[in-house]
């Protein structure tokens, strides 16, 4: 998802339709692949995470079209956390 670039699995970062620390729906990251449940995948970088909130990915890829107000905002802090850069590929 996201850029839609293809990478080996262990490169990307798993995402999951989880809840943030407020308790409300959100886009949760997954680093250790181990959440159950439907699982999305995109590039551990600012670029492609930006592309799959523009495209509104997130709701697709984890069949959470219908909530209201999902926010993807811990797999920012995540990706902000991480320090990142985008890779050149
Ligand atoms: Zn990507």
């Amino acid at each position: 998802m996201g850029c839609r670039k293809r990478a080996a699995k262990r490169e990307l970062l798993r995402v999951t339709a989880g809840s943030d620390r407020d308790g409300q729906p959100a886009v949760v990251p997954d680093p250790t692949a181990t959440a159950p449940g439907r699982g999305a995948h995109l590039h551990p970088t600012q670029e492609c995470f930006d592309l799959a909130v523009r495209r509104k990915a997130f709701g697709r890829a984890l069949k959470t079209s219908g909530t209201p107000g999902l926010s993807s905002a811990p797999v920012a802090e995540h990706l902000a956390r991480s320090h990142v850069r985008p890779v050149n590929t």
